[in-house]
């Protein structure tokens, strides 16, 4: 695409409250990193919340741009690894456009099972969700997706070394995680799957 080609076009719906911050009454207001407005200029950005059980183990919003800078520190293989595990699981694509019919308004059964293993989240003790939202909206296309801890740490393991010290200094710098609530998601962000 070209960098002055509007967008496509995609469908939205009000921001439901889950992808809210916990107890907090209105959107994601900066970004983990650079910090920038969310709420502003139509950013787009991506929201990671980790639950065990119905605790919020942690919780951020990141800028698209800031996330696409921290794929490019992962290493291309790991990455390809992820999207190969991905892609045998999941036909994104093909999930988007059924899940958009059965459900445009309505985001539980976008999230309702791990969209690597398929195991319900009443199933999975502890689980990510992620979704990508511009403003006060969330966007429906790849995301929002719900992913249980066992898919994290099976994709974990795909993972060189060099992409784990990074992805282990995202959580060491941003997310300020206990090491005993560490060890329930390998460490690993699913954000940038
Ligand atoms: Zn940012």
């Amino acid at each position: 695409m070209n960098e002055s080609d509007p967008l496509p076009p995609f469908q939205s719906i009000p921001l439901p409250k889950l992808f809210q911050p916990f107890l907090e009454d209105h959107p994601f207001e900066h970004c983990i990193v650079c910090q920038c407005n969310l709420l502003q200029d139509d950013v787009h950005y991506l929201i990671e919340k980790a639950y065990k059980g119905t605790e919020v183990i942690f919780e951020y919003a990141l800028c698209v741009p800031c996330a696409m800078d921290m794929r490019a520190e992962l290493s291309q293989e790991s990455l390809l690894r992820m999207q190969d595990r991905f892609e045998n699981s999941q036909n994104l694509e093909a999930r988007r456009t059924r899940l958009a019919k059965l459900s445009p308004q309505e985001i539980a059964p976008w999230i309702d099972t791990c969209v690597i293993t398929g195991i319900s989240r009443q199933e999975t003790d502890s689980y990510q969700l992620c979704a990508h939202c511009v403003g006060w909206e969330l966007v429906l296309a790849d995301l929002p997706f719900m992913i249980s801890a066992a898919a994290i740490n099976e994709m974990s393991a795909l993972l060189s070394q060099k992409t784990r010290d990074s992805l282990d200094d995202f959580t060491d710098q941003y997310l300020g995680m206990p090491p005993e609530l560490r060890e329930v998601f390998d460490d690993l962000p699913a954000l940038l799957f």
